[in-house]
């Protein structure tokens, strides 16, 4: 019996779109938003995921080319009937549109048999997108009037084909076939023997919407011969038809001027998001880093004792978000919350941390004008901190100019270290074999820090190493300052803008990049 308290679970059933994040619709990213499981296969963008809330159990269901099957598709369905029934709100994730060869059918059938919740959510087809991507239109009022979706599974030399080849290959304008790269040389050679004209175009599309999307053209007499001859794996596309001629006029999405170059941005808070956009909207694929990772400190002693006689202090410090997040989360991990600082009060050296604040149920007492270590010195000390108990709790390794400059005006400084910043280790690791095995097209550098960063995350044991290592990468550089910086690592600088901002500098990239 069900009570009233009780969850009901549900399944949503969702399209991802072709690969490229931005071409789910929008009520399916607003229900992954909600997910609490998430089932979702190889084809499902992994970018998607960011959208899952993080403590939702993720489900990968595998399914490469058919070749390797991570879960069996029984498995599939019983995991999602399980989930639902345990009252669950399921989100089930697949690659273009789930009722479009997705087998979205069969796991919805399998939640009705079990009498349980679901609803479904279309999504772009890979064939819709891979027309798109390339250039053509997948109907023209000239050319074709009928477009067919067609399994390129199933080998047309099969007796018993479930495709009527006869039908389709002169009754339907365009053809596009799904999952047909290996059985290309018989569907080809099944149309033509049922009536198309060999000349007529081919268009391979694999990977559309992708950045490294990648497509070929010819014809049905030779596409097989070029596929195999320039080693076109799935995933892709075979688009038969009159309407690939328009891809010689129409194509927009290869000819960007940075499609295919892989770039590297290195990532301090504020500017990476203008400068990831603007280089994807030429064309590149971004490869975000950061170039420092925040981590608890090695000791939690100072702060605990602090966090202990918290509401001694005359004055708490806040000179960073990272050291208020990191502080409360310590509260919240002993088990106590902002009431602790009930007497105390609290100074914060700029808006955005005194916001931050906020959000813990906060108000600053004092936020100098200069936002600013030297300006929050001057603003506490204008309070008269003589013989004040004052805890600042921050990074590791930091500037001293706050305790240094309380300590002067008469002030006991209590300093709780609640976070480091480390270099991340593992990124910078992957980042360097990315480097050796010559994936990436060139870095950039937004200022003399992300440089020093950079630097530091490749771990080289000297400047001939990191010469070596950088060499046939381009760099650039936003100004003059950070260009000075690459260069006494002893590398070069390729590109540079006249201008130091981020716009500048990606007409700059577009430049170098059409230029060379
Ligand atoms: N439901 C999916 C299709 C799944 S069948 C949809 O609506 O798109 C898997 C096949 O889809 C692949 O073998 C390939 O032919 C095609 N496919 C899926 N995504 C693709 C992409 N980004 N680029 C090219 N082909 C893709």
């Amino acid at each position: 019996m069900t009570t009233k308290a009780e969850k009901k679970g549900k399944a949503y059933l969702i399209g991802a779109g072709p690969g490229d994040p931005g071409l789910i619709t929008v009520r399916g990213r607003d229900i992954l938003k909600k997910a609490e499981v998430i089932i979702y296969d190889y084809l499902a963008g992994k970018k998607l995921l960011e959208y899952v809330p993080k403590d939702a159990e993720f489900i990968y269901a595998g399914k490469k080319g058919g070749v390797k099957h991570t879960h069996t598709q029984e498995e599939i369905n019983q995991m999602l009937v399980d989930r639902v029934q345990a009252g669950k709100f399921v989100v089930r994730l697949k690659g273009g549109d789930p009722f479009i060869f997705g087998r979205g059918g069969e796991e919805l059938e399998e939640l009705v048999k079990a009498g349980l919740d679901f609803e479904a959510v279309p999504g772009v087809t890979s064939a819709s997108a891979a027309a798109t991507f390339a250039g053509v239109p997948i109907t023209h009022r000239k050319y074709t009037s009928s477009v067919a979706f067609i399994t390129g599974h199933e080998d047309p030399n099969r007796t018993e084909s479930r495709v009527a080849w006869d039908k389709i290959s002169t009754g339907v304008g365009t053809l596009v076939f799904y999952m047909g790269i290996k059985n290309l040389p018989s569907i080809t050679a099944n149309l033509i023997k049922h009536g198309r004209d060999p000349q007529t175009p081919v268009a391979i599309v694999r990977w559309a919407s992708m950045p490294y999307q990648r497509s070929i053209v010819g014809t049905l007499e030779n596409i097989a011969e070029l596929v195999q001859e320039q080693g076109i794996k799935p995933p892709a596309l075979t688009i038969v038809g009159d309407v690939v001629r328009y891809r010689d006029s129409l194509n927009w999405y290869e000819v960007r001027p940075l499609f295919g170059k892989r770039i590297v941005v290195t990532r301090t808070r504020e500017q990476a998001s203008e400068l990831v956009s603007l280089l994807e909207e030429n064309g590149a694929t971004c490869l975000e880093h950061a170039t420092i990772s925040i981590e608890p400190p090695d000791s939690w002693q100072e702060a605990d004792k602090a966090i202990d006689q918290l509401g001694d202090f005359d004055w708490v410090v806040f000179t960073s978000i990272n050291a208020i997040h990191s502080f409360f989360r310590r509260l919240k991990e002993r088990g106590l919350d902002s009431r602790q600082m009930h007497g105390c009060r609290i100074a914060a050296v700029g808006r955005v941390t005194a916001d931050c604040l906020t959000s813990y149920g906060l108000h600053a007492d004092l936020v100098p004008d200069k936002f600013t270590g030297e300006g929050l010195v001057e603003a506490l000390v204008e309070t008269g901190v003589n013989g004040n108990t004052i805890l600042i709790p921050r990074a590791l390794e930091a500037r001293k100019v706050l305790e240094n400059g309380l300590s002067e005006a008469g002030a006991k400084v209590s300093i709780a270290p609640v976070y480091q910043n480390l270099p991340p280790v593992a990124e910078g690791k992957k980042l360097r074999e990315e480097i050796e095995a010559g994936e990436i097209d060139m870095v950039t550098f937004t200022s003399s820090s992300t440089a020093h960063n950079f630097v530091s995350m490749m771990a080289c044991k000297d400047n001939v190493e990191l010469e070596k290592l950088l060499d046939g990468v381009l760099i650039a550089a936003i100004g003059p300052i950070t260009a000075k910086t690459v260069q006494e690592y002893n590398l070069r600088v390729d590109v540079q803008p006249d201008t130091y901002t981020i716009p500048a500098m990606v007409d700059a990239i577009v430049d170098h990049a059409m230029n060379s």
